[in-house]
């Protein structure tokens, strides 16, 4: 990497180029740094805005999971039939399945060789377990920090190669241009967080050949989330130089708890908690649920089953299932302004109809789980004591006492399936960018929990792949670069200086915007979704975007960061309201972890009213044999595109002819 200065309009700037770029510190980005150094490419560096944040390092759940073949002696597996699960959960192209499939060992033992736990048996088996869709016991965990794990093992690596990390520096804009009718992507510009009061503002200028992009999921698009707080993501720099994204419909929430971001899943909903609510100041405590459910052995062990079916699924909503829990939270918290708590101290009580708790009320699986798990104890507390003590000791940890407190809880975001798109070496559209992890929309609608995980991993490594042996070359001269970059540098930096405005005094707007953004987001495009509404937070979300361009001021150059990315986050959310309104246009009903109101549909149970009703899709309906493309064009029109799904391909499995292409240099491409 070499180090110029460059003086524009009489500022200087420090400009790094360099082979590759790699934006973001999380298991994804630090694991195509890896690879990329294994395979020779020395000549990279790593961008964070903050070295240990991000969701790899800070986000966890019960037994958080990672997703391979399966390597237990007793169950047959294969990479197709792993592919098959993956394409199963509909809207994934079939490519990218088997990439996924295909690699994931490759990628596991990476992960097991650098230092993860990953446990395996006296004889070497690397043991699994079922996790949701997943038919073959795939699921792996390394505790209930799996993803911080790795983050640790890449990035002791990381350091222990030497490879350098520029920390405290957000990028805030890709730099591209345009040869042979393509985009290129040419390099970035940052902001150095403890620089900002300098005469370039801190900005920082990448001059690179290629450009990783493991910035995580767009997180900061919602209120109700337990993404950890570090994590905002910065899908909006991608989107912004034309970058296809794809599926963007499709993300998953559930329940989790808001003081301490984290999802309440496995145990934490098997020991059967109650569920309560309370006005604001804490007065009217009510058992909420009491209202709609039948008896008490059909709400408990909806409440179990919570456990395993953590994800919010209109399929199970009806007939009480676990699904209408998270209706019944979103209604008592966001649409009637109540509060809503797990008690852990006591069992569900009854009232009106129900009858109080007791084990012989629940359905058989329930029952026998406890009892397998010798937790048959008065209480939830007790019995999470007996199955899962980490679980407590976790919230202990973080000062909350699950055992005297209640935890307060929301319907969640959790993970966005869609994201960038990119080809079988995730490439995007946008030549030299390699978008990977959770920013790269692999997934389609159901993913097997877990996959998040080993698409990071995977797709990094197969970047790294092909950014080794097809863009190796060095970057170009400064002047060439400048040639093409300059304008964008002068345009960006002009802008930023027109944003400071010292006659602000009473505080800049910043946090309310990003409010707006968040509120407009959880409200309207999360787990319930309606047309009328869609349409018109898009029209907001695009006035907001267009004020933070225009009008909006900010008092000190330290905020800089923050206004960039509340028009990152803003740019973001509008193109995922724009895909959920087309999505909605073209008659797309409730499914993967979403529910569309709908006046012709069913209600979710009879106690609720008339505008809960909500229809599913049809297997065969438009939307789901497509997936739904959207980007920006030049005069930042959005374009949108439903294009085919690609099945998994007859890959070349004749042993001679793979050798002959493999020597022949023909595999990479
Ligand atoms: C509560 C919870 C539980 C989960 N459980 C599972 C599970 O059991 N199994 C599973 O497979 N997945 C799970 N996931 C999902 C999985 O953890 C994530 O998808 C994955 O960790 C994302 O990794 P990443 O490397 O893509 O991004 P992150 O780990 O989020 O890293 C993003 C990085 O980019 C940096 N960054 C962002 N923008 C910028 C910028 N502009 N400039 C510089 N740096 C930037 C951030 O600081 C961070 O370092 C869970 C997620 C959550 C929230």
């Amino acid at each position: 990497m070499k180090k110029e200065i460059i003086d524009m309009d009489g500022v200087k700037f420090p400009v790094y180029s360099l082979n590759t770029l790699i934006i973001g510190s999380g298991a994804s980005g630090l694991n195509a740094a890896i690879h990329l150094w294994e395979r020779g490419q020395k000549d990279i560096a790593i961008a964070t805005d903050c070295w240990g944040g991000g969701t790899s390092n800070n986000a966890g759940s019960d037994k958080q999971t990672y997703y391979k073949l399966s390597l237990s002696s007793e169950s047959p597996d294969s990479p197709l039939q792993m592919a098959q699960d993956l394409f199963a959960g509909g809207c994934m192209h079939g490519d990218i399945a088997l990439c996924e499939a295909q690699n994931s060992l490759e990628a596991f033992f990476h992960l097991v060789r650098l230092g993860v736990p990953f446990p395996h048996n006296q004889y070497g088996a690397y043991v699994g377990y079922k996790t949701d869709h997943d038919p073959l016991g795939r699921g792996t965990s390394a505790g209930p920090l799996t993803s911080h794990r790795m983050f640790e093992a890449l990035a002791r690596e990381v350091k222990s190669r030497g490879i350098a990390v520029f920390d405290g520096c957000e990028v805030m804009a890709l730099l591209a241009e345009n040869k042979d009718d393509e985009t290129h992507v040419i390099g970035a510009l940052a902001l150095d967080r403890n620089n900002c009061d300098a005469e370039n503002l801190g900005f920082i200028v990448y001059n690179a050949k290629n450009v990783v992009l493991g910035t995580g999921g767009p997180a900061g698009i919602y209120k109700a989330s337990v993404y950890p707080e570090s994590q905002l993501g910065s899908t909006g720099l991608a989107l912004a130089i034309g970058t296809i994204a794809h599926n963007l419909t499709e993300s998953q929430y559930g329940l989790a708890s808001v003081k301490f971001r984290w999802n309440l899943s496995g145990s934490y909903q098997q020991v059967i908690p109650r569920y309560v609510s309370t006005e604001k100041d804490g007065s009217d405590l009510r058992e909420f649920l009491n209202d709609y459910f039948p008896d008490m052995g059909r709400l408990a062990t909806a409440i179990f089953l919570k456990g395993y079916q953590w994800p919010f699924d209109p399929r199970k909503i009806g007939d009480f299932g676990s699904s209408l829990i998270d209706i019944l939270v979103y209604q008592e918290s966001v649409l009637r302004g109540r509060r809503v708590f797990l008690d852990f101290t006591r069992n569900p009580s009854g009232g009106g109809i129900l009858s109080d708790f007791s084990f012989d009320l629940l359905g058989e699986e329930a029952s026998q789980y406890l009892q397998n798990s010798d937790a048959l104890y008065d209480t939830p507390i007790e019995r999470l004591q007996a199955m899962n003590q980490p679980a407590i000791d976790l919230y202990r940890d973080h000062g909350i006492d699950i055992g005297k407190e209640s935890l307060e809880i929301a319907v969640c975001a959790q993970h966005n399936n869609g994201g960038l798109k990119g080809n079988i070496w995730w490439e995007s559209n946008i030549r030299h960018l390699f978008p990977v992890g959770e920013v790269n929309g692999t997934h389609g609608v159901y993913r097997p929990g877990g996959s998040a995980l080993n698409s990071g991993q995977v797709g990094s490594m197969r970047a790294a792949m092909f950014i080794s042996r097809r863009y190796s070359s060095e970057p170009p001269s400064l002047n060439r670069f400048l040639s093409a970059a300059r304008a964008q540098i002068r345009e960006k930096f002009v802008f930023a200086r027109t944003l400071i405005d010292a006659k602000v005094t009473d505080g800049s707007d910043i946090p309310t915007q990003r409010e707006k953004i968040q509120e407009r987001m959880s409200a309207c495009g999360a787990h319930v979704r309606g047309l009328a509404k869609v349409k018109e937070a898009i029209a907001e979300g695009w006035q907001l975007y267009r004020e933070l361009q225009n009008t909006v001021k900010i008092a000190t150059p330290q905020e800089l960061p923050e206004a960039f990315k509340n028009l990152d986050l803003c740019l973001t959310h509008v193109l995922y309201l724009e895909a959920i309104g087309e999505y909605l246009e073209k008659g797309g009903r409730s499914r993967g972890s979403f529910l569309v109101l709908d006046p012709e549909g069913k209600k979710p149970c009879d106690q609720l009213g008339e505008n809960w009703r909500f229809g599913l899709n049809r297997v065969d309906s438009f939307v789901n044999t497509k997936i739904l493309e959207i980007s920006l064009d030049a005069n930042m029109t959005v374009r949108k595109n439903w294009v085919n799904i690609r099945p998994i391909p007859q890959a070349e499995v004749w042993f001679e002819t793979v050798w002959k292409n493999y020597i022949n240099d023909k595999i990479i491409k």
